[in-house]
């Protein structure tokens, strides 16, 4: 008998026939024996309307009543799901964060776990129940409702899967896998059998959303054994699935284990800042007290004039925030103008094979000027290099990529 964790995703749950299709899978494991906790989203495109609801109301929503709402998809999900197991002839009974309780950080709207009690989950498990457990969400320590930003759902399973020591964390989605690059936008991309803690975070952080970035930090934290799996796979495809493990379990030669595509981030120059020490201590601290999380950043030394042009990358949603703040930083770091530009992509490539083998950058750097791509500011790591070019060019840019690096290995 084994411990499992299975969390489902929107499109998993986004009917009530998709619903009685997890009920479905989640009996036959149940029926083998296991000890099941079940994790929900939200029904697809739930979260989204619930959140232009808030929009409708105020653009200034007070964080605190935008969690209670946008929550409120994966209490339906989860209610639904348990009704439908009893249909089904098995025990099931939901309960929501704040019962069991899943204990996070102040931060509305992108909370940190930080505690779990299980006693609640595993008295449901010892009365041979099904735990059905909504994701997203948890309870600060104010007692107000929390969530835990976009896709949070796969962080609720793994710090679950770590709380009750669970022998596997199961993600169903809508893809039977991690694939070398997003399979629903290039239709030859290969999926991995098995893909390191490290290359799937750099991956997630850098726009593979088939797992939330927190939910790979935290399985890499707590030894979690993740496997990726599809909902809407046929039961024949045994070997389909990644399992997401420890870099030494993977005995697979390459040197690039995927490409991703970004479009969620904007650049801001500050054109014509001070040469001098303390500016960018200025600049940056003031984005992070804020919690605008800056990604690349370039700057370029005039040596005549003495200043300097600082460019950096940070979240769209972030871009009238970080605006602002430019303007109230400005008495302290003069600058003449500031640039913003959304239409950027953010490409990368990400394999820790990288580590051993030079040339990488150069291959990368060849195949996208052979393509007449430009390429604007570079960024690596030991596992990565990232790029940003127009984003008109994403695609070709992953296509050529994908091609070059992954199916001619
Ligand atoms: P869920 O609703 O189950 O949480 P998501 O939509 O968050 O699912 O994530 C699954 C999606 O992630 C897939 O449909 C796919 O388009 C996308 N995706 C992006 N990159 C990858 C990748 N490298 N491998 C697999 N899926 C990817
Ligand atoms: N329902 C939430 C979202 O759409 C959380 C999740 O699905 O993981 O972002
Ligand atoms: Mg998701």
């Amino acid at each position: 008998m084994s411990r499992i964790v299975m969390k489902f995703g929107g499109t998993s749950v986004g009917s009530i026939d998709r619903i009685q299709n997890v009920s479905n899978i989640v009996k036959s494991v149940y029926d083998e024996g296991h000890e099941v906790v079940v994790v929900l989203s939200a029904m697809a495109g739930e979260t989204d309307r619930l959140i232009n609801l808030t929009k409708d109301i105020s653009d200034n929503f007070s964080p605190e009543e935008y969690d209670v709402v946008i929550s409120s998809g994966e209490q339906v999900s989860v209610g639904l799901l348990a009704a439908a197991l009893n249909e089904n002839g098995i025990g099931a009974s939901s309960c929501l964060g704040w019962q069991i309780p899943i204990l996070t950080s102040n931060d509305h709207k992108s909370a940190r776990i930080e505690a779990i009690k299980s006693e609640l989950i595993n008295k449901i498990l010892k009365d041979k129940k099904v735990c059905v457990i909504p994701g997203f969400q948890g309870i600060t320590s104010e007692g107000r409702v929390s969530t835990l930003g976009r896709g949070g759902s796969d962080t609720s399973a793994v710090a679950i899967a770590a709380a009750i020591n669970a022998d596997y964390c199961d993600i169903y989605t809508d893809v039977d896998g991690v694939y070398t690059t997003d399979p629903n936008k290039v239709p030859e991309a290969k999926r991995l059998d098995k893909v390191s803690y490290e290359e799937m975070l750099e991956m997630a952080s850098l726009g593979a959303k088939v797992l939330q970035t927190r939910s790979v930090e935290t399985a890499m934290t707590n030894n979690v054994a993740l496997r990726v799996l599809s909902s809407f796979a046929n039961e024949n495809k045994e070997d389909a699935g990644t399992i997401v493990t420890e870099e030494d379990a993977i005995n697979d030669q390459r040197v690039v284990t995927g490409v991703t595509s970004s479009l969620n981030d904007c650049k801001i120059t500050l054109i014509g800042v001070r040469d001098k020490p303390g500016i960018a201590a200025k600049i940056f601290s003031s984005l992070s007290e804020n919690n605008i999380n800056v990604d690349m950043i370039v700057q370029n030394i005039s040596e005549s004039s003495r200043t300097t042009d600082i460019t950096f990358t940070i979240p769209k949603d972030d871009l009238l925030d970080a605006e602002k703040i430019m303007e109230q930083i400005k008495d302290d770091v003069p600058y003449e103008s500031l640039l913003t530009d959304s239409n950027i992509a953010k490409i990368s490539i990400i394999g820790v094979g990288m580590r051993s083998n030079a040339g990488v950058a150069a291959k990368m750097f060849s195949i996208l000027s052979e393509n007449d791509i430009n390429i604007d500011v570079i960024s690596t790591s030991e596992i990565k290099i990232s790029i940003l070019i127009s984003n008109e060019q994403a695609e070709k840019a992953v296509n050529m990529l994908h091609q070059s690096f992954i199916l001619d290995r």
